[in-house]
Formats: C-alpha cells, structure tokens, sequence
C-alpha cells in the first residue's frame, strides 16, 4: 500500500537521560502509523533511534531503514524494518533517505543528528530541494542551540527568512501535522483529529 506521506526522521543513536525523549519518540511514531504513514530513518535499533522506528510499525506504518555497511553492526541493523536497505556509504545513506521522504524532522540527538539537520537545512537554502524541515525540542533540548542561532541572526550571520525556514515546536502532533501538510501530504482527514 502506497503511503499517506513519508517523513524522515533523525534522531539520537542514544536514548539520553530524560525518558521524555523517548516518550517525544514514541509519539512520533505512533503518529505516523495511525496516520498511514512511512518512516524513514537511519536503520538501526540503537537508542531514539530504535524507539521511533517500532513505535511506528506498532502503530501499523511502513518503516525504511537505510544504513551504511559499516554501521549494520555498530548501530544493530533493525531486521524488522518493511524495507532495510544496507548501503555502501554515509554519502549514500543519506542521498537515500533525502530522496525517499517528502520532509524531514530532527528529534534529540548528538553530533550525528546535528550534522543530517544541518544538512538538510543548508540544502533547502541553496534550493537543492523544498521540503519541509522540522525540530522538536522536547523538554528543551534544543534552547541553547535555538538561542545560539537567534543570536546569529542578531550578529547579521544569518537571516531571519533563514531561521523560518525550520519549523520548530516541543509538541510532536502539531508539529508532524504542520510538516505533512507543508509537504502537500496530508493524513487522511478522518485521522486528523488522533
Ligand atoms: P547521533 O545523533 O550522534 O547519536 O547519531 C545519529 C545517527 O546519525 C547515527 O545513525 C549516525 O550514524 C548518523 N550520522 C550521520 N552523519 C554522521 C556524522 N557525520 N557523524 C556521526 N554520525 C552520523
């Protein structure tokens, strides 16, 4: 069955201290299989990682997993994505993911989340795509990074048309809801309200 919509969805390799990033994960992905959806994300079982990917299939949604050779032990390749796909490269891993989802979201993370956020944000901003791109900042997570950015927009670093180009928001419905329909896929009508 063809998906409602497809989101891409980094995050964490590790789970972090509070256990509110992992409840901030599990809703994502029971959100995405209630609504029909598909996850994508980087293949592993580790950490939030792990975590929004069976919260997803819990919730019935399809779930593609991309993961770089190097890493099918490392991150413990999730056998029970409905597609795993086992890559050569990093570079490959993320052309990937970028190319099977219609936004993406960055949940808590380290350097790894960062750096994929990152990315895809600098790729809208050169035009190299017009998807959608989101940040939960569950339990604050994200404040000192939010403050760090606002502060370069103050500096004359960066613009403000820039920074709108993240959605960002603590609540993940919302926030999900916003990024399906700003990629002109939006869930079912009769599940919106779930
Ligand atoms: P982390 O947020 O550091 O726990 O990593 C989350 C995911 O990002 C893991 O699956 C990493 O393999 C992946 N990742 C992507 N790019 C990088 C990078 N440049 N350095 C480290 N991890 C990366």
């Amino acid at each position: 069955m063809t998906p409602a919509f497809s989101v891409c969805v980094y995050c964490g390799s590790r789970t972090g201290e509070s256990p509110l990033h992992a409840d901030a994960a599990r809703d994502v992905g029971h959100w995405i299989g209630r609504h029909s959806g598909q996850l994508v994300y980087g293949g592993g079982k580790n950490g939030l990682m792990g975590v929004v990917a069976a919260a997803t299939l819990e919730a019935g949604g399809r779930v593609v997993g991309i993961i770089p050779l190097a890493l099918v032990e490392k991150e413990w390749a999730n056998d029970y994505c409905t597609e795993l796909h086992v890559v050569d490269t990093m570079h490959d891993r993320k052309r990937m993911m970028a190319e099977r989802a219609d936004s993406f979201l960055a949940l808590p993370g380290g350097i790894g989340t960062l750096e994929e956020l990152f990315e895809v944000w600098t790729w809208r901003q050169l035009g190299y795509h017009d998807k959608p791109v989101g940040l939960l900042n569950v339990d604050g997570y994200y404040d000192s990074l939010i403050a760090f950015l606002q502060g370069s927009v103050k500096q004359q670093f960066m613009t403000e048309g820039l920074m709108n180009l993240i959605r960002i928001s603590s609540d993940p419905q919302t926030l999900l809801q916003e990024l399906v329909q700003a990629a002109g896929t939006a869930p079912p009508p009769h599940l919106e309200s779930i």
